[in-house]
């Protein structure tokens, strides 16, 4: 398909919820009590009342729906996810920005959806793929040139994940480049090979990496940015695009939308991820932007979204992939979630 040119086209921002399968360990305590249908719908069952799907059909007063731009059941892998992001990694490589990230609970997929496992590749590194098999088609006419830069985002201090040991990173404003992470390790990729290895020692790194569904809350972020640089040329004259791709695996948020459901406004408190609300807060602006045209996004306040501020702003297109557990112990946070997910359209 050929997309419009980057300067006719306006911020959007896509939802996608994405429900896992029950863990093994669950399997043996929990009911399932997520359902997709459609492609779009989610129906969750409240477990003190329904007692099965059958019940559920029968009497429709037991249950939450909601409905999103895309929806993923615990069949799906990375690989049909990566489908609803594929056309936005394509502008990447046309020079548009984009941003992606993985929103939800702790336990909920956030890291298994975003850098997957060997057998079932996550959207990290699918991205990386698609980006050099497109390189690939124009490799003969565009010279290109891809780099990466893996970083956390942790009580406010941004460390390198490319390092072994990290110091304390500083943003900086620079007058061409806009807002850049002083002394951060960018790193020339010249294929997709990789990547996995590369990501899973950058996550071995991470201050609190949790696996464990109720473990104590996950914290960090983990920012993987890739910069596509083409060099065009026609008619004897160069021309430079530049396409920034930022994939975020978010800190859990377990805590923001506890905040956000008790009607309180977004506020950084002890107990509150900064980062987080701060997000929360320039989605909202964008999914009003995208439905009634232009408003603040406020990316000013926080590490994160200061880092993001490009594939938050102008014509970049912003997915996010909300992600839930269906166990019924989750309950709580998977309505959290969705809720959330819903407010964001
Ligand atoms: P989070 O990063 O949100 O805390 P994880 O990605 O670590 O959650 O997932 C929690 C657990 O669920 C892990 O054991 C992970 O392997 C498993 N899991 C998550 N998504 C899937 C999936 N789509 N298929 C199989 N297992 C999954
Ligand atoms: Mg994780």
């Amino acid at each position: 398909s050929i997309r419009p040119p980057a300067w006719k086209q306006t911020a959007t921002l896509q939802v996608a919820v994405k429900c896992r399968p029950l863990t093994e360990a669950e399997r043996q305590q929990n009911r399932h009590i997520v359902h997709v249908t459609n492609n779009k719908g989610v129906i969750v069952l409240d477990p003190d009342l329904s007692k099965d799907y059958l019940d559920l059909i029968q009497n429709r007063t037991k249950e939450k729906r909601y409905s999103f731009d895309h929806a993923f059941g615990p069949e799906c892998t990375n690989t049909d996810v990566y489908k609803c992001i594929s056309s936005t990694i394509d502008g990447v490589v046309q020079g548009l920005n984009a941003t992606v990230f993985a929103y939800g609970a702790t336990g909920s997929g956030k890291t298994y959806t975003m850098v997957g496992t060997h057998n079932d590749p996550g959207l990290m590194v699918l991205s990386l793929h698609t980006i050099f098999d497109l390189i690939k088609k124009d490799e003969s006419s565009d010279e290109f040139e891809v780099s990466c830069s893996y970083l956390e985002v942790y009580n406010e201090v941004i460390y390198d994940l490319l390092e072994k040991s990290s110091s304390h990173l500083e943003l900086r404003e620079d007058p061409e480049k806009g807002i850049v992470v002083a002394g951060l390790r960018t790193i020339k990729v010249q294929s997709a090979d990789k990547i996995l290895e590369l990501l899973n020692i950058g996550n071995s790194r991470r201050k609190t990496e949790s696996t464990e569904a109720n473990a104590t809350s996950s914290r960090s972020h983990a920012v993987l940015e890739i910069t596509v640089k083409r060099k065009q040329r026609n008619n004897y004259r160069t021309q430079v695009l530049r396409g920034k791709l930022a994939l975020v695996d978010l800190a859990g948020s377990e805590r923001a939308s506890e905040t956000q459901n008790a009607g309180q406004k977004l506020r950084d408190g002890a107990n509150i991820n900064r980062s987080l609300l701060a997000l929360a807060n320039c989605i909202n602006a964008l999914g009003k932007q995208h439905k009634k045209g232009l408003a603040y996004v406020p990316y000013r306040n926080s590490k994160l979204t200061r880092i993001l501020k490009d594939g938050l702003s102008g014509n970049s297109q912003t997915v996010m992939v909300a992600t839930v557990s269906p166990a019924d112990g989750q309950y709580h946070h998977t309505v959290n979630t969705l809720k959330y997910a819903d407010r964001a359209k």
